[in-house]
Parts: structure tokens; C-alpha cells; sequence
């Protein structure tokens, strides 16, 4: 499987950047043209998961907080109002195109034990496309950062669906040769053959500003995911349309190769 437009099942990371405005509050033009292209890539056959943030960020929204907080419980009950909210919309925008989701929480403690491998495989089969989230509500440890983040989590969730591919749409185009916002002859990387000290290197100096992880988290992931087989792609979340050109296989954002 060498081409973009050959893999078939992909998991796909949205970034609460990509999801909710800096309010808090949903980002509906972002979030609708997404799953308008989300839609149409399943319904061209793929079979998608999404690995989706954004549940304690809308969660500060919908309860009106001033600012995301910093205690554990207002986290935690940010999280169950704003899954809530995200799920909501996710049913509702897909449901429009006659496709059904399904939620899927996790812990570290079920990420281990690897019972949800079947799940996966179950709604896969069924045509859902499954919505994956750290179950922040009732798991300490990921909002004390023990995963904490959903870029090495959508890694995680790559190899137990046995993915073909994951997608992680950040703010940023993809790994970048220095930091972009500092360096204007910085250049974009399209390929990285091996996750080495160099690449780690950089990725260190040129993290995004916006999401949770930053490029180091997103390094994380493509070790995850390279080692387990699986390609990885850190492309620009803000125009959707271009997954489309990805799976014509015009090169988009930065490809990291799987180890074979
Ligand atoms: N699980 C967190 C949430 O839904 C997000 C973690 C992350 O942004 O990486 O709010």
C-alpha cells in the first residue's frame, strides 16, 4: 500500500483548534465543512475514525467560564458538558448525510487492556464512524497529563483499529526545517523517511501554538503510529478540502513513512 489514495482506513485527529473558536464556542463553519468532507470520503468507501478534542474547550463555552480552568473537577465537569455539546453536533452534522456515529471514551487503563478492538471492528463493519475521545470526565490521569493529549491518544487508536493511515490536522501546514513563526526560511517537509534525532530536534524548536500538544506531541505520535506499521500525515486542519487532494495523492502537509 504505497499510494494515499489505496488506504482505506483512516483515523483522523481533530484539534480543538480546528473545533471551537477561541471563546469556546463551536466553530460552525470549520466544524460543518469538515464533516461535509468527512462524510463524502466515507461514503467514497473509506472508513473513517475520528479521534476528536474539543470537550473541555466547548465545555468552557457552554457553562459561560472566562477561561479554561486549571482544577482538576472544573476540568472534569468541563469536559462532561462540552462531550456533550461535541457529540451533539457530530451526530446532528453527520446525520445529514445519512451516516451514524458512535462515541467512543477512553481510558489508559482500556487503552491497555485492548477490549475495545472489536468495538472497532464491529461499528466499522456496520458503516458508523466511530468518535473517539480520552474520557476526561472520569480519568485523572489524562488531565494530569499521564496521556493527556490526543495526538499520541489518536496514535494509540490507529494501531487498535488497525488503521492504514492517521491524519492529524494541527494548525500548522506540517513539520517545518525551523520554526515558521520565527524563521522565514524555514522550509516544509514533506517527507520523513525515519524519526531521528534531527527530526525530533526540530520538531522540539517549531511547535504550534494553539493545540494542547504542540509538534513534539505530534513527533510522539508519528513514533507511535511509524512503529506499529502505519503512516502518519500532519497536514492543515483550516481548508478540509484538501484531504481531498491528499487522497488524489498530490502530496499535502508532511508524510511520515511507516517502518516497515
Ligand atoms: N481530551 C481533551 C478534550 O477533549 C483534549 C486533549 C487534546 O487537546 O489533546 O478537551
Amino acid at each position: 500500500m504505497e499510494r494515499i489514495s489505496d488506504k482505506k482506513r483512516i483515523v483522523i485527529k481533530l484539534g480543538t483548534s480546528t473545533l471551537a473558536h477561541s471563546t469556546g464556542k463551536l466553530n460552525i463553519r470549520k466544524m460543518t465543512s469538515l464533516v461535509r468532507v468527512l462524510a463524502d470520503l466515507q461514503n467514497s468507501g473509506k472508513e473513517l475514525v475520528i479521534v476528536s478534542s474539543g470537550a473541555i474547550g466547548l465545555g468552557v463555552g457552554k457553562l459561560g467560564l472566562k477561561a479554561r480552568p486549571s482544577d482538576t473537577p472544573s476540568k472534569q465537569a468541563c469536559a462532561a458538558v462540552g462531550q456533550c455539546e461535541l457529540m451533539y453536533m457530530y451526530d446532528n452534522l453527520f446525520d445529514e448525510y445519512g451516516i451514524t456515529v458512535a462515541q467512543i471514551l477512553l481510558t489508559k487503563t482500556i487503552l491497555e487492556k485492548n477490549n475495545v478492538v472489536n468495538t472497532f471492528e464491529k461499528l466499522i463493519s456496520m458503516g458508523v464512524v466511530p468518535i473517539v475521545n480520552e474520557n476526561d470526565t472520569v480519568a485523572i490521569d489524562e488531565l494530569e497529563l499521564e496521556i493527556g493529549e490526543n495526538d499520541s491518544l489518536s496514535a494509540m487508536v490507529a494501531n487498535l483499529a488497525k488503521a492504514d493511515l492517521l491524519i492529524i490536522l494541527s494548525d500548522i501546514d506540517g513539520l517545518f526545517s525551523s520554526d515558521p513563526h520565527t524563521d522565514k526560511t524555514a522550509k516544509l517537509i514533506p517527507v520523513v523517511e525515519k524519526i531521528d534525532h534531527h527530526i525530533e530536534e526540530i520538531a522540539g524548536g517549531a511547535g504550534s501554538s494553539l493545540g494542547t500538544g504542540g509538534m513534539a506531541t505530534k513527533i510522539n505520535a508519528a513514533k507511535i503510529a511509524t512503529e506499529s506499521g502505519i503512516d502518519m500525515i500532519i497536514m492543515n486542519g483550516k481548508n478540509p478540502e484538501m484531504l481531498y487532494d491528499l487522497f488524489e495523492d498530490i502530496p499535502v502537509g508532511t508524510l511520515f513513512k511507516a517502518n516497515k
